[in-house]
C-alpha cells in the first residue's frame, strides 16, 4: 500500500486502539461468513456454498463490481440466513462484537425489517429480535449501539411508510433513525415523502442514501424534501458547489465509505476519493464502513486508508473521529459527555505515533487549540428543515 506522504505512516494497530463510531452500517451486509454457513447447515436453507471461502466468493466481499446495483446481490445470500429471531439476534449481537473488538464506542446499526418476514416474522418481532442482540452486546461489552430503520426505494413507497410506522413505534425504545437505501437511480427520495413526512412529525432523524449512484440533485432532494440530517455518501456533492457549501453551513454530516464507493464505482478509486476535499472544505465528515462483509472492511481499515491512501493526517483523522462521535442521532446532554470522555482519550494518542504528530500538530499544545474542542457547541444543535 502506496502512502501519499513523505512522512512515515502511522501503525494500523493505533487505528484499531482509537475510539471510534460506525454511523453507517448495514446489519445484512456485516455479517460473519463462518455464521452464514453455520445458520445455513442448522436451518437447512440452500447458499450457493457452503464454506466461508465459498461463499466470499459468492458474495465478492471486497470485489470491485462497478455499481451500486451489482454491490447489492450480495444480500440476497445474506438475507436468507436472516429469517428467524434467533439468527437475527446472532448477527446483530456478533457485529456489536466485532465493533467492540476494534474499539468502536457507539454504533448505529441500519437494516429495512421488511426483507426479514420471508418465513412469516412479523415486523415487531423482526425489531425486538435485532434490538436484544445488540442489548446483549451492551451488557457483555459497554458498547452503545441504536438502530436505524430503512424504507427501500426500489421496493415500494408504501413499504416505506410502513417502516416509518415501525421507526415511530420503536422511537426511544432503540430505534433513532429513518434511512431511505436501495437502487437510488430512477427511484427518486421524493417518492417517499410521506415516509419521511410522518417520521419528521415524530421528531425522529432521518440519513438518505444520496449521491452515491445519482447526481447532486439526489442530495438535495434528500435535505429539501424529506429533510435529512445527515447524508450517506454524498459523493457527488462535490459537483455541485452551491449545494456543498449549504451542506457545510448547516454543519449537515456526510457519512463517507470509502471503500465501499470504490466497489460501486462512486468513486473512482481512494485516491480520487472526494472526502479529503470535503474535509479540507470544513464540511463535517465521518468514516464509516457500509458492509464489514461485503466491503470486507473495518472501521479501523477505512481509517487507515484514509491516513495511507488519502493522504489524511493523523490529527485530521482523529477530527473525523470525534465528528463521528458528535453526528450520532444522540441527545445532546448524553453526546456532550460523551465528547468529553472522547476529546480526553483523544488527547492521549498525542504522544503515542510521535513520526506524524510532529508533522501535522498545532504549535501550542493549549486545550483551546485543539481543533475538535473549538466548535464542540455549535456544531451539536439541531440543524433546522424547512417545513414541506
Ligand atoms: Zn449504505
Amino acid at each position: 500500500m502506496s502512502t501519499s506522504s513523505s512522512s512515515p505512516s502511522i501503525p494500523y494497530e493505533v487505528f484499531r486502539k482509537l475510539p471510534k463510531t460506525d454511523l453507517h452500517v448495514h446489519l445484512d451486509g456485516s455479517l460473519r461468513l463462518e455464521t452464514i454457513a453455520a445458520l445455513a447447515q442448522h436451518h437447512r436453507i440452500e447458499l450457493p456454498a457452503e464454506d466461508p471461502a465459498g461463499l466470499r466468493e459468492a458474495i465478492g466481499c471486497g470485489n470491485q463490481f462497478g455499481s451500486l446495483v451489482e454491490y447489492l446481490r450480495g444480500f440476497a445470500i445474506t438475507l436468507k440466513v436472516m429469517q428467524n429471531e434467533e439468527s437475527l439476534e446472532r448477527v446483530a449481537f456478533e457485529l456489536a462484537e466485532d465493533a467492540h473488538r476494534e474499539n468502536v464506542r457507539y454504533m448505529e446499526v441500519r437494516y429495512s425489517p421488511m426483507l426479514h418476514t420471508d418465513s412469516g416474522l412479523k415486523l415487531t418481532a423482526v425489531v425486538e429480535a435485532v434490538l436484544e442482540g445488540l442489548r446483549r452486546a451492551d451488557r457483555d461489552y459497554g458498547i452503545v449501539s441504536n438502530v436505524i430503520l430503512c424504507g427501500i426505494r426500489n421496493i415500494s413507497t408504501e413499504s416505506s411508510y410502513q417502516m416509518a410506522e415501525l421507526a415511530v413505534a420503536y422511537k426511544n425504545r432503540g430505534v433513532v433513525g429513518f434511512d431511505l437505501a436501495g437502487a437510488e437511480a430512477q427511484y427518486p427520495a421524493k417518492d417517499h415523502r410521506d415516509a419521511f413526512r410522518l417520521v419528521r412529525a415524530n421528531n425522529i432523524n432521518c440519513t438518505i442514501h444520496a449521491g452515491e449512484a445519482y447526481g447532486p440533485e439526489s442530495i438535495h432532494q434528500a435535505i429539501h424534501v424529506c429533510g435529512a440530517h445527515r447524508i450517506g455518501h454524498g459523493c457527488r456533492l462535490r459537483e455541485n458547489g452551491d449545494l456543498l457549501h449549504y451542506v457545510n453551513d448547516q454543519r449537515i454530516p456526510l457519512e463517507c465509505c470509502p471503500s465501499s464507493n470504490v466497489q460501486t464505482g462512486a468513486a473512482p478509486g481512494l485516491a480520487n476519493h472526494p472526502l479529503k476535499l470535503y474535509f479540507d472544505l470544513g464540511l463535517r465528515v465521518t468514516i464509516n464502513t457500509d458492509n464489514r462483509l461485503i466491503t470486507d472492511t473495518s472501521v479501523s481499515k477505512e481509517l487507515y486508508l484514509a491516513h495511507t491512501a488519502m493522504g489524511m493526517s493523523f490529527r485530521d483523522i482523529k477530527r473525523i473521529v470525534l465528528s463521528g462521535f458528535k453526528s450520532g442521532f444522540l441527545p445532546f446532554h448524553e453526546k456532550q459527555a460523551l465528547l468529553r470522555q472522547i476529546s480526553k482519550e483523544l488527547r492521549a494518542f498525542d504522544h503515542a505515533p510521535p513520526s506524524d504528530i510532529n508533522a501535522s500538530a498545532p504549535s501550542s499544545h493549549s486545550p483551546r487549540s485543539e481543533a475538535w474542542e473549538e466548535d464542540k457547541n455549535t456544531d451539536n444543535k439541531p440543524q433546522s428543515q424547512p417545513p414541506h
